[in-house]
């Protein structure tokens, strides 16, 4: 299955987060840059890279989805 990266807007988190597992993208800290455009940069950069270097089984979504 092709995960991909999904806006979450739920009653307790919105934000971006996995389509086929719980990994929710979590910026630690204020976004980092100079001006509006390059924190929107950065953030969507980590953003990226933490959603392509996470594995899905890692963050399982319910008690039984491992073995
Ligand atoms: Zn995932």
């Amino acid at each position: 299955m092709q995960r991909e990266l999904v806006w979450l807007n739920k009653q307790r988190f919105q934000g971006w987060g996995c389509s086929e597992c719980a990994w929710v993208f979590n910026p630690s800290g204020a976004p980092i840059g100079e001006s509006l455009n390059e924190m929107k940069e950065n953030y969507e950069r980590r953003r990226d890279k933490d959603f392509a270097t996470h594995v899905c089984t890692e963050h399982p979504r319910a008690k039984n989805t491992i073995g």
